[in-house]
Order: C-alpha cells, then sequence, then structure tokens
C-alpha cells in the first residue's frame, strides 16, 4: 500500500473498501484519511492493569477483567430469555449476564477459552454479575494488538456494529492507517510561543499518540494537546467575535438616559430599586452610549426584579426617539409583561400595546399600522411579532426574556427588522450557570448579573416528603386553602413519552379529588395535551384565584405571577434535575405571605437523587444550585447546553477539562487584546482558526 495522504479517501485503507467507507462517511461522518484520525478514541482499555474478581463489590464500576468461561445456562421462559455466563479469574467467580440477543454470544463464548471482558459490576442480592459486557478472546488478538499495552476504544453507532464496524473493528482500522500514515503531513495549527508556554506536544505525534500509546503519560499528553486546541480555538474565537462586535459594529449611541427614564425614575418607581439593580442599569447604559452595538445577557434569579430594569432600559431607547420590543416565550408570560407594564407606564404618555397569536383582524392590523407609523412606542408579544407581517419604525431595542426558548434562528429574524443598524439585545435570563459553563455558552456576550433580591423576602420553607407521609402533605394543604391561599402540583414530564405524563397526572388528580372534593375545592389541570385555548382558560381560572389548586405538567416553569399562590408541590420530585426544581421553586415567594416547597418522591430513591433533595432543602442560592447541578449531573445534561447551537466539544469536557478551560479562555482573552484582528504576523494560524468557524461563531452572536 502507498502511503496515504491527509485527503485520501479511507476506503483505500486496507480492510475498508467502498461499503464500509460509504457507512463510515453515512454514520460518523468520516469520509477521508484525515478525519478518521480526528476520531478520537474515548477510552483506553489498559491491558497491564486487570481487575481482580476478588476486588470487586463497588456497584456501578468499570472494570476490565481476564476471565475463564466455566458454563453456559439459559434461565427464565422462552419468549424472555436470559443467558448467564459463568466465569472465573484465579481469584473468584462472577456471571456475565445478557438479557437479549444473545446468539452470538453463545456461539462465541466458549467454556475454558479465555477472553478480555470489559463492564459495568452490578452488585445485588444475588451476588456480582456483569450485564452485557464487552468480550474478546485473547486468542483474537491480531499480532499488533497483543502487542498493544493500551487498547483504544472508539465510538460507533448501532448500524456500524450491525455491520461489523463495532469499536473493535475501527480500532482495527485505524491501527492500519497508523501504520502507513506519515505524520508529518500534518500540520502544526499553534503558533511555537502558545506549544513553548504550555508545553504542549506537537500536533502529529499527538495524533499519533492517540491512536496508538506506549504509555499512560503518552495518552494523557495526546490528550492534554488536542483538548487545549479545541477548547482555546472555541474560545478564542468567541473572542475574537465578542472583540469585533464591540469595537467594530456599530450601534445606536445613545449618550444621554433621556426624560423618559429620567422621569420615571425620579417620580413613578414602585419602589427602591436593589443595588444590584441599579448596578445593572449602569452597565448597560454604559453599552448604550458606546456607539456599538450592545449584546448583554442580564442573568437574575427568580424574583430577582429583571422586569423593572428591562422597563428602564426601555425607556432610555424611548427618551432617545426609538421603538423597543420585549419578546416573552409564552403568551401568558407576554400577557403578564403587557399587564404590568401597562400598569407602570400608566401616568406616562408612553404607549406600550401587546401582539400575540391570538390577536387578529382589526386589533393586530391596528397595532400593525402604529408600530410602523412609530406611534407604538413599546411592543410586548410572543414569537408572533417575528412574522414578517410585522415592521417597525425604528427599532432601537430588543427585550428577550427567558431566552432559552427561543431558537437561534427565530432571534435572527427579529434582528433583521431594523432597517438601519442591528438593535440593542439585552437577553434574560433566570438560569443560573457555573462561571465555566458561561463561559462556553455566553463567551462572546458581556453578562450583567443581579445577585440581589428585593428586601422583605422571606424565604421559601423547602420540605422533602415521602410518599408513606402523604397525608401531611394533604392535611398541610387544607390548612393554606383554608387560609385562602393556592397552591400548584406539577408532574414530571417523561422525555419522549406525552401518554404517561398525563396518566400520571390523571391519576394524580383522581386522587386528589377524593381529598379535595368538588364543589368545596376548585382544582385547575394543564397539560401539553390541551388547546391552547383551553389552557389558557385553566390558567386564568388559577390566576384569577377562582381555583384553589393547580395541577399542571412543567408547562408553568416559565415565569409565571401568581402573589397569592403559597404552595409549590413538585410531585415525583426525584425525577427533575436541580435548575428545574429551582426554577419552579421560584414560582412562589412573590408575595408577602410565606411560601412554601413540599418535594414528594418515592419512598425509596437512589443517592444522587437524596443529594438533589438536600440541597434544595438546604439553599435557596440559584448559583449554588447551579454548581452542584453540574457537579453531579456534568454539562450535557443541563438544560440549554444541548441545544447551546455553538460548538459540539470533540474531546474535551467542560467539567473535567475545567483548568484547561480556564487556561485556554484566558490565553486567548490576552491576545484578542493584544491583536484584536489577529493581524500580527506571529498570529498568522491563529487567524485560519477564526476565518474556520465564523459561520459558527455568526449564529453564535445573536443566541
Ligand atoms: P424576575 O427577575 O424573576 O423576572 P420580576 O421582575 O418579575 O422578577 O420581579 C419579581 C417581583 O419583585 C415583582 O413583583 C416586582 O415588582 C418586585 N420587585 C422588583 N424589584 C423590586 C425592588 N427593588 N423592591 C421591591 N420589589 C421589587
Ligand atoms: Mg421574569
Amino acid at each position: 500500500m502507498s502511503f496515504l495522504k491527509p485527503d485520501s479517501s479511507i476506503e483505500y485503507i486496507k480492510g475498508v473498501g467502498p461499503a464500509k467507507a460509504e457507512l463510515l462517511r453515512k454514520e460518523l461522518q468520516i469520509s477521508t484519511v484525515e478525519q478518521l484520525l480526528f476520531h478520537f478514541p474515548f477510552r483506553y482499555i489498559d491491558r497491564t492493569q486487570f481487575n481482580k474478581v476478588k476486588d470487586l463489590n463497588a456497584d456501578g464500576e468499570w472494570v476490565f477483567l481476564k476471565l475463564r468461561i466455566i458454563k453456559l445456562t439459559e434461565q427464565g421462559s422462552r419468549k424472555f430469555k436470559v443467558l448467564v455466563i459463568k466465569a472465573s479469574d484465579d481469584t473468584g467467580n462472577i456471571d456475565l449476564v445478557w438479557f437479549r440477543s444473545h446468539a452470538w454470544v453463545k456461539d462465541k463464548l466458549i467454556p475454558g477459552k479465555e477472553f478480555l471482558v470489559f463492564g459495568k459490576v452490578q452488585n445485588q442480592a444475588y451476588g456480582l454479575s456483569l450485564p452485557h459486557p464487552e468480550v474478546e478472546a485473547l486468542d483474537n488478538l491480531n499480532e499488533i494488538e497483543s502487542k498493544q499495552k493500551f487498547i483504544p476504544v472508539y465510538s460507533t453507532t448501532e448500524k456500524l456494529i450491525q455491520k461489523g464496524l463495532n469499536s473493535r473493528a475501527i480500532a482495527r482500522i485505524t491501527e492500519q492507517l497508523v501504520q502507513n500514515f506519515i505524520f508529518e503531513d500534518i500540520q502544526e495549527n499553534l503558533p511555537p510561543y502558545i506549544i513553548d508556554k504550555y508545553r504542549l506536544e506537537s500536533r502529529n505525534t499527538s495524533l499519533k499518540n492517540i491512536h496508538s500509546p506506549n504509555t499512560l503519560q503518552q495518552i494523557e499528553s495526546a490528550q492534554n494537546r488536542f483538548k487545549f486546541e479545541e477548547l482555546f480555538k472555541f474560545q478564542l474565537n468567541l473572542a475574537y467575535n465578542k472583540s469585533k462586535r464591540k469595537n467594530f459594529q456599530q450601534g445606536f449611541l445613545w449618550n444621554s438616559a433621556g426624560e423618559s427614564f429620567t422621569n420615571f425614575y425620579n417620580h413613578l418607581l414602585p419602589f427602591q430599586l436593589t443595588n444590584a439593580q441599579k448596578r445593572v442599569i449602569k452597565e448597560i447604559h454604559t453599552d448604550l452610549r458606546s456607539g456599538k452595538q450592545m449584546n448583554r445577557l442580564l442573568q437574575g434569579d427568580v424574583g430577582s426584579g429583571k422586569t423593572i430594569v428591562a422597563l428602564l432600559i426601555m425607556l432610555i431607547a424611548h427618551g432617545n426617539g426609538y421603538q423597543s420590543c420585549l419578546m416573552a416565550p409564552t403568551e401568558i408570560l407576554a400577557k403578564q409583561h403587557f399587564q404590568g407594564l401597562n400598569e407602570l407606564l400608566s401616568n406616562t404618555t408612553i404607549k406600550i400595546n401587546i401582539l400575540t397569536g391570538s390577536i387578529k383582524g382589526k386589533e393586530r392590523n391596528k397595532i400593525l399600522e402604529d408600530l410602523q407609523a412609530g406611534t407604538l412606542n413599546i411592543l410586548v408579544g410572543t414569537h408572533a411579532v417575528i412574522e414578517d407581517s410585522v415592521q417597525f419604525n425604528n427599532l432601537g431595542l430588543v427585550v428577550i426574556d427567558e431566552q432559552h426558548r427561543f431558537g437561534v434562528e427565530q432571534r435572527a429574524k427579529l434582528w433583521a427588522k431594523s432597517k438601519q443598524l442591528m438593535p440593542h439585545v439585552l437577553i434574560m435570563s433566570a438560569t443560573p450557570i457555573p462561571r465555566t459553563l458561561a463561559m462556553t455558552q455566553y463567551g462572546d456576550l458581556d453578562v450583567s448579573i443581579i445577585d440581589e433580591l428585593p428586601p422583605g423576602r422571606k424565604d421559601i420553607i423547602t420540605r422533602h416528603i415521602k410518599d408513606r407521609h402523604r397525608m401531611d402533605l394533604y392535611k398541610f394543604m387544607k390548612e393554606e386553602i383554608q387560609s385562602s391561599r393556592q397552591v400548584y402540583i406539577v408532574y414530571p414530564l417523561i422525555e419522549e413519552s406525552e401518554v404517561l405524563d398525563i396518566e400520571n397526572l390523571q391519576l394524580g388528580y383522581e386522587k386528589l379529588l377524593e381529598y379535595f372534593p368538588l364543589p368545596q375545592y376548585q382544582i385547575s389541570v394543564v397539560h401539553g395535551k390541551l388547546k391552547p385555548a383551553d389552557k389558557e382558560m385553566e390558567m386564568k381560572r388559577f390566576v384569577d384565584g377562582r381555583s384553589n389548586i393547580m395541577v399542571a405538567t412543567t408547562v408553568i416553569e416559565v415565569g409565571v405571577n401568581v402573589p397569592n399562590a403559597t404552595v409549590m408541590v413538585i410531585e415525583n420530585a426525584e425525577r427533575f434535575g436541580l435548575s428545574q426544581l429551582h426554577q419552579l421553586r421560584g414560582r412562589v415567594g412573590r408575595g408577602s405571605d410565606q411560601s412554601y416547597c413540599i418535594l414528594m418522591s418515592a419512598d425509596h430513591i437512589g443517592r444522587d437523587s437524596q443529594a438533589r433533595m438536600k440541597i434544595m432543602c438546604e439553599t435557596q442560592d440559584g448559583f449554588k444550585i447551579a454548581e452542584e447541578d453540574l457537579r453531579l449531573r456534568g454539562p450535557g445534561d443541563l438544560s440549554g447546553t444541548k441545544q447551546s447551537g455553538l460548538y459540539e466539544l470533540a474531546i474535551a469536557d467542560i467539567k473535567s477539562d475545567e483548568a484547561i478551560l480556564l487556561a485556554a479562555n484566558k490565553l486567548a482573552n490576552i491576545i484578542i487584546e493584544k491583536d484584536p484582528l489577529l493581524d500580527q504576523p506571529v498570529n498568522q494560524l491563529l487567524k485560519k482558526f477564526v476565518m474556520q468557524s465564523s459561520r459558527k461563531i455568526e449564529l453564535g452572536r445573536i443566541s
């Protein structure tokens, strides 16, 4: 075989051929040699380090064993057969268990033969077992593999496995390639000053070692190199684009806060602003005075008072002669914003209106006319404001509430509505996120944080009640309803199963009726299967105080404000993530009465669930909760991170590679500060980074 080049097709690697090449292209988007080389192993089997059966006890631990097969037995009925294989090393016995599709296992795992076995230990009452482990016959390893100390493990797909391209097969193909590839063909992409400063391994050596390592140290330095490269590229892009926008993206210049703001601030504010609110207003105003377009994230825990800040900023826009638009993710929220803001503005000449999907005909046309004529100053709305027919006279500011509900493209459409410059953008989010996540998700936005709640807020008393004490809950609810307060009961959305959700909720509702019978008690029920109009009506019944209890799936998660609702009951609380629990709890504690959050769970729950309940009962600090969430679950599971639309990280992990992320972030900022457009000769390699991914970031900018 002649030597392959980085852009050669993988078809020409020995053992691949056109059919497998096509499969790999379809399933893993790998068509060139270079792409295959950048399909990194996500783990290695260290063949120098076997676990011993006698040492196993931890439930859930990943282990690697060398076992001899003793005996195969099949158990269970004909329909549901379980294959149990007894195996042993010289220290003890363990069962390998298959619950499905075990024809190939039976053929392969012959008693007396030795196998390498990798799997996750289950330690239960009946003893130790390894369900569905990976197995490889010792005498089945080829010559290269039997010399390898570390066997790389690659991700693959169900389809590829069916066609024989499991991790091991991919490893063999890759090893073939490694043997027939000139690694010098891979160009370095980091300048020498960075390589030296961070003592990084060169790109080509790392690439070879990551697939074919001889020592643990080689694995580590290769991974380290690519993690750094990945995170640095990411951070450099964010820093570059942020700096470009701040330095070069023209924006409306609003030098003075204007009369509308001053008048309201001095005479109409319903309460004293907190220091945090004052500070963020100053930060925002600094942007508006800079002549550059603002892109700022306003973070503040539920109830921290973001709305009044948004209003004051919209007043600055008005005073400078521009229209504003406030976008909310749901009709109910938009209405609440509109009612609240309308009341606050009642003693001013400022015109505000609302546009949602349900506003039609004459009413809608009138709004559109006023908007285009410029006689309407502030428009509150839902997605309806994005439609092409909605044209502003001079849109200067867009405020987006609860940003994670809006898709990137929807926002892009809104921006296009300004005929002159891009409007200033303020994104409000009640989801506190840890610093490292903020760096990756919002790295190109400026961030202001309201880290103080308005005075006089009572802590929300949070209790965890197990199912067997459910009567305590009902008794407590009755007392609260007796004192004319209202109660939310929330059921979890079971992913991918709307039917189950509603069944779950329906059962709960029926049980509830036994203890809270009609007509003495009124119960509203809201779930995703209801028609919007019915949902709206049920919500309204509760908002107006005509029902005592609101039973809902998580649809009420986003910002509704019912000050008289003092109890939040979360059913199956063990199934919710921490941030979600925190958001839900934020729905109560809005009025002056003592509020409560009751976490209902099964009698027996897992350790992680128990930990979540404990954190919720102990603290109300959203940032602390977000940190714990990241610690317990990892970033991939946090709400919003999957749809962040920015980068998918191939090798780095925000949680475990925090130190690298911080270093990459710091370096990126220093470089961009010194050389904002990356024009200096030493930075020419880096310029390629930002040019390659400019489209991705184009989208990132507006998120
Ligand atoms: P969120 O940040 O969750 O959007 P809101 O803006 O809805 O919070 O504010 C929550 C409640 O607190 C509202 O009823 C609002 O009027 C009130 N509020 C906001 N700021 C203050 C303040 N500085 N002092 C007293 N009450 C305030
Ligand atoms: Mg809000």
